[in-house]
């Protein structure tokens, strides 16, 4: 069909600089090992720190509610869209995180752009670092709030930012707690000191850190004994919970809220029942098994590790993501693609989701590899790094 001509030259001058990315298809579960193309290849690439994507408690969950309550709602949450199990699972979420309340959204993205949307407005400003989340920027792109963007992690332009913003009736900072390209932590004790002293709202998205960081993974806030200073987290139930779906641990005034102004709350249809039941099973195991998270964590050092032996750059990461730093885009690619042919699925990142000359392949260990997969991963970095000249 004529009429996105336009399109087509954009995309054919990304497949000339070898930026064109076709979607890599799994033909498999989600697991530390993974089929594609018909190959068993190990996994680097999921969010799925703790392997619960197919964990037995988890799916029992789920095929026990498809047979209860069938497979969909039917309905957004405000009109016919809530069911028992959707309170009871914020209940539980909200005792888990130590806040007053909790609020399911259907992804961390749409929890992000919900609050940001719908909590501030001409009379306030949204101060946020420059490395948050595409989800934390859309969000602020739909407030009417005035925006201050503050150079990464860096606490003297934090500083700067709430000296000059005084005038506003309401400053909420908003920071991811663990960055997802670089993973490195925010410098949440100092962010939650400064708006202290200035008398500042702070908002973390913990979609890195749920699960990861924190006593049984209840995030960055607990990770730093900030529980009850931070008046928003938003937490995904998409990647280290192993379902779908993102959450708003706050107090109760900002539930109440949210139910009435957040759009995508509004708007679109609740969680299906698998995905709910699922999901709650996932924060028990949290709970039950914290074990699961010392093994993630065991295995992020031998990782990391071992890639700065072999003299990788690997960036200023402090948790389970490790980017293998390269520069060029297209090398980033044409490293993930060979590590592809030796069995190992790390994907390629370029500009634009991080920045020109930062290219790398992203990689993220999970709770369920052993130490012989990543063992073997490294030894194919080793093999391709070598051949693309990227380490000696
Ligand atoms: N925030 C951050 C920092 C993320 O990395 C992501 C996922 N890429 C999200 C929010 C969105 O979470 P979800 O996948 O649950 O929509």
């Amino acid at each position: 069909m004529k009429g996105f001509e336009y399109l087509h030259e954009e995309l054919e001058s990304m497949k000339e600089q070898g930026l064109f990315r076709n979607l890599v298809e799994i033909e498999s579960d989600q697991c530390a090992k993974v089929v594609i193309n018909g190959k068993e290849v190990i996994q680097l690439s999921s969010n799925n720190y703790l392997g619960l994507t197919n964990h037995p408690r988890l799916k029992e969950a789920a095929l026990k509610a498809v047979e209860k309550y069938g497979a969909g709602t039917g309905s957004v949450r405000t009109i016919a869209g809530t069911f028992s199990m959707h309170n009871d699972f914020e209940a539980k979420l909200a005792k888990f995180k130590h806040t007053e309340a909790a609020l399911v959204f259907q992804s961390g993205f749409t929890a992000n752009v919900g609050v940001l949307s719908s909590l501030l407005t001409e009379q306030d400003v949204v101060i946020s670092d420059e490395l948050n989340h595409a989800s934390i920027i859309d969000g602020i792109r739909l407030t009417k709030a005035a925006r201050r963007i503050y150079k990464h992690n860096d606490m003297d332009d934090l500083k700067e930012a709430l000296e000059e913003t005084q005038k506003y009736r309401k400053r909420l900072i908003v920071t991811d707690g663990v960055f997802s390209m670089d993973g490195d932590i925010a410098r949440l004790p100092e962010i939650v000191e400064l708006a202290e002293q200035y008398d500042a709202l702070v908002m973390v998205d913990d979609a890195h850190a749920s699960g990861v960081l924190g006593d049984n993974g209840r995030g960055t806030v607990d990770h730093f004994k900030l529980n009850g200073r931070v008046h928003i987290q938003v937490g995904t139930l998409s990647k280290a919970i192993g379902v779908l779906g993102g959450y708003v641990a706050s107090d109760q005034v900002v539930r109440d809220y949210l139910i009435h102004r957040a759009r995508p709350f509004l708007f679109s249809t609740s969680h299906p029942p698998a995905v709910t039941a699922a999901a709650s099973a996932a924060i028990d195991l949290l709970l039950d098994e914290p074990q699961l998270i010392e093994r993630l964590w065991d295995n992020t050092k031998f990782f990391k590790e071992g890639l700065k032996n072999l003299g990788f750059d690997i960036g200023v990461s402090e948790t389970p993501i490790t980017p293998v730093i390269v520069g060029d885009g297209a090398l980033s690619h044409k490293l993930s693609d060979r590590l592809l042919e030796e069995g190992v699925f790390a994907q390629g990142i370029a500009y634009p989701t991080v920045p020109k000359g930062k290219a790398r392949v992203r990689t993220i260990v999970t709770a369920a590899h052993s130490k012989e997969d990543l063992q073997k991963a490294l030894d194919a970095f080793e093999k391709v790094g070598k051949e693309l000249k990227i380490i000696k």
